[in-house]
């Protein structure tokens, strides 16, 4: 049992406009050690919440319907590190960035690099199925497991692929990524390691408009060109990271891409980038800043790793959406969203990758305001059904959790649904494991946000 200090500490993630106290926390040290918290929650009927660091921006790890919050982050153990067939098997709860440390010396890396990734989980990526800056040439968090260890809702341990990448049969491991801890409780993964790129070219071009920045974005990649990512940020979190940080950003831009190439080949990366840059000045960039050396480079991530961490200083509050649209439409869906937010009376600022299609507009207000609450929530719900009506979806990385469950019904038929959830419970005995999850739950512990549309249960 926990005290409130302690329950405060676990009753939400970063997606803090839902929140519920759990009724115990465990730290087990090993796979056995959850596979017991999980045989004794079965026996006194008790949900259980899989968690990693917490930086979740769904509400995917919060104790929704109580029971207990079942923490991997005392599983932060690198098990093994396989160089010539460049795998690592590592424990849930390392954090991401531990993994590339652990081998870069040897000129690897782990390729999904979300922006919270100095903590978040592996744990946390595999069951978010997370992205990062460079998930636009490396793929997402999918695309570099190969086999996970995970303790089933009844507390068996089950292992699901392994050191070899293709395993015949249907891709369970493929359903297991991204399943948002509905499935049980990962508690090992074979990863594949990356080498990293020999040559790296970096710049920052800024403009005066977000429309002239994403009008770029699409025809970079039009050209042909795919950099290692292509990051964008608006002048409000240009001018909340240099309040908090003083990187150099330009403070005249009203917005900025971030662009980097990388490759083998020096010639074919500078090629590359000079390709973007050429686009850049056509769509009226007003300066292009080259990062010529390494400290240059890591200044500039830095400006934009802190980005929403930086937004936090201006607003009491925020939420960040997560939509993902076909990046040809960046332009007027991003006007949609400034419009949605000024209609609406909040503030918003706008950083994501851009290369994705992704769209993070960040809306920055007062919670204990009911009105403001009240008009995040509806600009959020215009903003995703903006969303699908463009033939994207409501979550490109951050997950369904409680925050989008209401949504879901509308970017699918009920059918598709039933079928989802069949499957689901294909791998599940009991609703114990993280209910109340991307599916409304039969405890009905979850209010669905989304008020004014049935949701079928
Ligand atoms: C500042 C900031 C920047 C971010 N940038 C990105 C980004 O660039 N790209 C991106 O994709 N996301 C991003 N995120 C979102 C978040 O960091 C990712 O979703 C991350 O993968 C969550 O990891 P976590 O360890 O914090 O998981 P948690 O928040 O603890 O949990 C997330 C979900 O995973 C489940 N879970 C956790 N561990 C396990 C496990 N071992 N087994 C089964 N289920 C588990 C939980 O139940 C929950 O449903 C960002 C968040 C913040 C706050």
């Amino acid at each position: 049992m926990v005290g409130d200090a302690v329950a405060k500490v676990y009753d939400c993630d970063a997606y803090t406009l839902h929140r519920h106290p759990p009724l115990a926390i465990t730290l087990p040290e090993t796979t056995d050690e959850v596979s017991a918290v999980v045989r004794w929650c079965r026996e006194h009927d008790q949900p259980f919440t899989p968690r990693g660091a917490g930086t979740g921006l769904s509400g995917g790890a919060i104790p929704a319907c109580g029971g207990v919050v079942v923490s991997l982050s005392r599983m932060r153990r690198i098990l093994e590190i396989d160089l010539p067939n460049r795998l690592m098997l590592a424990q849930a709860g390392c954090p991401n960035l531990s993994l590339s440390r652990a081998v870069a010396e040897h000129g690897y890396h782990f390729a999904p690099d979300p922006s919270s990734q100095t903590v978040c989980t592996l744990g946390g990526n595999i069951a978010e199925n997370s992205g990062g800056p460079h998930t636009l040439k490396y793929g997402v968090t999918t695309d570099h497991v190969l086999g996970v260890t995970l303790v089933d809702d009844s507390g068996t341990v089950r292992n699901f692929g392994g050191r070899v990448a293709e395993a015949p049969g249907l891709d369970l491991l493929g359903l297991l990524v991204g399943s948002e801890g509905t499935l049980g409780i990962v508690t090992e993964a074979w990863v594949r390691l990356t080498p990293l790129p020999a040559a790296v070219r970096t710049v920052l071009a800024s403009f005066d408009t977000p429309l002239d920045a994403t009008r770029t974005v699409s025809d970079v990649i039009r050209a042909g060109v795919i950099p290692a990512a292509m990051e964008f940020m608006d002048g409000h979190v240009i001018h909340a990271v240099e309040a908090a940080f003083h990187t150099g950003l330009p403070l005249d831009a009203g917005a900025l891409l971030l662009i980097e190439c990388d490759g083998e080949d020096e010639a074919v990366v500078e090629r590359e980038i000079s390709s973007a840059v050429e686009i850049a000045k056509t769509h009226k960039a007003l300066d292009i800043q080259v990062a010529a050396d390494e400290e240059t480079r890591s200044r500039l991530w830095t400006a934009r790793k802190k980005g929403i961490g930086a937004l936090g200083r201006i607003a009491p509050s925020l939420v960040t959406h997560d939509g993902v649209i076909p990046r040809s439409r960046l332009p007027e869906v991003l006007e949609f969203v400034y419009d949605v937010a000024r209609e609406a009376g909040i503030g918003v600022a706008n950083i994501f990758h851009a290369g994705d299609g992704n769209l993070h507009p960040i809306f920055l207000f007062d919670e204990r305001d009911p009105e403001q609450l009240e008009a995040v929530t509806r600009a959020g719900e215009a903003v995703m059904r903006r969303c699908i009506e463009e033939g994207g979806s409501v979550t490109g990385e951050h997950g369904i959790g409680v925050e989008k469950i209401g949504l879901l019904a509308e970017m699918f038929s009920e059918t598709d649904l039933r079928w989802q959830r069949t499957i689901r419970d294909c791998f599940r005995t009991t609703d114990l494991c993280n209910p109340g999850k991307v599916f409304p739950s039969s405890k009905s512990c979850v209010e669905v946000r989304v008020r004014h549309r049935a949701v079928p249960v």
